[in-house]
């Protein structure tokens, strides 16, 4: 692995501000990290003997992003720079310069407080030289998630740091040091006590990286699955039939696998059939049902997502691709019944659907499904929207103002009228004109007053 890495001008510039100003500067962490991976880097991290305050009059733009941590965030040609203070010692908050040996020296413990072998690397600003006193660069040749030090200590100072070791493995394709994955199981009390916010973050980072069938494998091999998503581990074990060729939690974890990466449709994905093992009925013949599992493994997605603290929008989201996700789409669907479909589960609703449908198919073990046997559905929904169709009470060529003008009286029965006359237009859409519409809200007008 190489001993250094290339950094930008940019950045080099920004190192020399501290240079010139008498203080050390060093890229440190993520950025080191994924530089020496080939990646491309966005966010580069700065550890520097400057304080935060010095920082301050170094440059025009700080903002003040983490103070209390000795955190400030440099605008920098385009850039944000996120700038730690290494850890003071007392000589240095007395206001004496340490000597140039004590810079090495705080940097060396600013990387040794650091998670893992890979995320404590830095890098020289002027040569791009790696700084290494952890075993960084060999880990990350052999693809390994290492704690820096006892990983026993260090997971119980920060019990986030188990599902960052997994969330970094999933992301890189590596491997946990054994030692490192063997000290999870002892510190989940510490685990328990980690904000709902942190850990919803790792899990999205998690759900979004390449392998997150493999990470949620290892969640579940290493005990953390039961503390974040009980419904899920629940799943284990439990068979289905038909042509499912896994349980249903081996199901939940190639569907996931097969979305696209985005935090909503992987959620959707991880937790459609959550409700199948409390709806599992095994008939007489041998055949199983789960009658009512979309209901169930919408609300229990829903419950999980809250408690988790995702924000209400990707909650409900989900909870509405999970709750329609049993469509059987095929070509033999009528206009009205297309019309239909998208009444009910909305049109924004309706391309993460087809590829939750899609991605349900392709997780029962036999290859992928092929797109065709869905994605035509939002062909015809085009079609029918570029002839300007109706869809919903809102594209009705009536609303509640010319009801009350042919005397409908306003409240409740209001909107069933204009439901029913939905239900009408998505029959036929020629229905949908003013005058035919108020003649037929007339008849069941009369009609509801005969009853
Ligand atoms: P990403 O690309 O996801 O941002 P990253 O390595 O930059 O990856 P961050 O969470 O941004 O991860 O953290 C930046 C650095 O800070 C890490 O590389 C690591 O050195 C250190 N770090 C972050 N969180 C912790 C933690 N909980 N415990 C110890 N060190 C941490
Ligand atoms: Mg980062």
């Amino acid at each position: 692995m190489n001993k250094r890495i290339d950094i930008p001008a940019a950045l080099r510039d920004f190192a020399r501000v501290f240079a010139s100003a008498g203080y050390s500067c060093y890229f440190v962490g993520g950025a080191v990290r994924d530089r020496l991976l080939g990646l491309p880097v966005n966010d580069w991290d700065v550890a520097t003997d400057a304080r935060p305050e010095d920082v301050q009059r170094l440059f025009r733009s700080v903002i003040p992003t983490g103070i209390q941590h000795g955190t400030v965030t440099v605008r920098w040609k385009g850039l944000s720079v996120e700038t730690t203070t290494f850890r003071v010692d007392g000589q240095y908050l007395d206001g004496r310069r340490p000597e140039a040996v004590k810079f090495t020296a705080d940097l060396v413990e600013d990387l040794s407080r650091r998670d893992f072998t890979i995320n404590g690397m830095a890098a020289d600003p002027a040569s791009g030289e790696i700084i290494d006193p952890h075993g960084g660069l060999d880990d990350l040749s052999a693809g390994l998630v290492r704690a820096i030090g006892d990983p026993a200590i260090r997971f119980s100072e920060d019990g986030l740091r188990p599902l960052r070791a997994i969330r970094f493995a999933a992301r890189f394709g590596f491997s946990i040091d054994e030692a490192t994955f063997a000290a999870i199981p002892a510190t989940i009390a510490r685990f328990r006590m980690v904000s709902a916010e942190r850990v919803r973050d790792e899990l999205t980072k998690i759900l979004l990286s390449a392998r997150p069938a493999e990470a949620i494998g290892m969640l579940d091999e290493s005990g953390l699955l039961p503390e974040i998503l009980p419904e899920l581990s629940a799943c284990k074990g439990a068979r289905q039939g038909g042509p499912h060729l896994f349980d249903v939690f081996g199901h939940l974890l190639a569907s996931c696998a097969a979305v696209p990466a985005d935090t909503v449709l992987r959620l959707a994905a991880l937790l459609h059939d959550t409700g199948k093992p409390s709806r599992r009925i095994e008939l007489p013949d041998g055949s199983i049902t789960f009658y009512g599992h979309d209901e169930e493994s919408a609300r229990l997605a829903e419950a999980a997502l809250k408690r988790l603290k995702y924000p209400n929008a990707v909650v409900s989201e989900v909870a509405v691709l999970i709750r329609h996700h049993m469509f059987d789409y095929s070509e033999s669907w009528t206009d009205a019944a297309v019309r239909r479909f998208v009444a009910r589960v909305g049109f924004e609703h309706l391309r993460p659907l087809a590829l939750l449908r899609l991605a349900d198919s392709s997780g029962m073990g036999h290859g992928p499904a092929d797109p065709r046997s869905v994605l035509p559905l939002l062909g015809r929904v085009d079609d029918l929207r570029s002839k300007d169709q109706a869809f919903g009470i809102c594209d009705l060529a009536v609303g509640g103002e010319d009801l009350a003008g042919i005397g409908w009286p306003r409240g409740p029965s209001m909107g069933r009228a204009l439901a029913e006359l939905l239900e009408a237009v998505l029959d036929d859409p020629e229905l949908n004109t003013k005058e035919r519409l108020l003649d037929i809200a007339s008849r069941i007008k009369s009609k509801h007053v005969h009853e």
